[in-house]
């Protein structure tokens, strides 16, 4: 009798020899689970149990998938982000567990204001959107993207998450926005050519348009920060989400453009993430 436990250990043997996972124990956890439809927590108190041949089988094709470089989360379709769970396919980016400190950062000066319009920029899977509206049902959140593909899972979660519609505005950055904001929240892409040219990043299959920005990687940041000024309320804030080696530039940049109180927070692995300035 073969158990949940063996096809347990060979996945994660799998994984561990073939696969670039940096945690090949917990994706073969998270793949089996997702086999059998089941929460992590059930499927480890219950690894004695015999396996089906017909679910044996399944869980080694996903097991091929992760071996070819595909994320977990493009597998499972599912990422949670900000305690919030989202829908994600190969549509949009996966939300990283470094963008949460933009989302908090936002919510400490957006709770104390109202009304409150907030525009995310370059929104992808919705998340950062989503997650500020799911804590801040008073704001009047709208979701941007150049991407169709995009538009339509920030859609879709917002419906399952909120259970209610945002704006969705499809648009090139600034160029078809004519409202203005008291906060825009941007993570746009930010990587650099070379950087999106690599076999890993390309083994991800993540949107190269949600990660490409020119040969600096800030084609998309200085772009931002010429047009929101315009698109913000006076004393609204800009909060731009970027590598953690592009903070200081990003930080001078702002100042340039005339963005006052420019100030860099850091996330929770400790590097600078976030850069922020208010319109005066
Ligand atoms: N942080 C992402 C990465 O390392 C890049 C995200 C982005 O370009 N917006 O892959």
């Amino acid at each position: 009798m073969i158990t949940r436990s063996d096809v347990l250990t060979q996945g994660k043997q799998r994984l561990r020899d073939h696969s670039p996972s940096e945690s090949p124990y917990l994706d073969a956890l998270l793949l089996l689970s997702h086999t059998l439809k089941l929460s992590k927590e059930a499927l480890l108190t219950s690894l004695e149990k015999p396996i089906w041949e017909v679910d044996a089988l399944s869980f080694g094709k996903l097991l091929r998938l992760r071996e070819k470089g595909l994320p977990i989360a493009y597998i499972t379709r599912r990422k949670e982000f900000y305690g919030l769970e989202f829908f994600v396919d190969e549509r949009v980016l996966i939300p990283r567990p470094d963008t949460e400190i933009l989302v908090e950062t936002a919510l400490e000066i957006g709770r104390d204001l109202s009304p409150l319009a907030i525009l995310d920029l370059c929104t992808g899977s919705g998340c950062i959107g989503i997650s500020l509206k799911h804590s801040l049902p008073h704001a009047d959140v709208s979701l941007a993207d150049i991407s169709d593909d995009a538009l339509a899972v920030a859609t879709l979660n917002a419906r399952n998450i909120l259970e209610s519609e945002l704006k969705v505005l499809k648009t090139d950055l600034f160029d078809s926005i004519d409202s203005t904001y008291d906060m825009i929240v941007t993570n746009p892409p930010y990587l650099t050519d070379s950087e999106c040219d690599s076999k890993e990043l390309k083994a991800r299959s993540e949107p190269d348009i949600a990660l490409r920005s020119g040969h600096d990687g800030f084609t998309h940041i200085r772009k931002i920060i010429g047009s929101a000024y315009k698109a913000l309320n006076p004393g609204g804030h800009l909060l731009i989400e970027g590598g953690f080696d592009q903070a200081k530039k990003t930080r001078e940049l702002m100042i340039g453009s005339g963005y006052a109180d420019v100030a860099i927070i850091k996330d929770l692995g400790g590097n600078d993430r976030v850069v922020m300035g208010r319109r005066a």
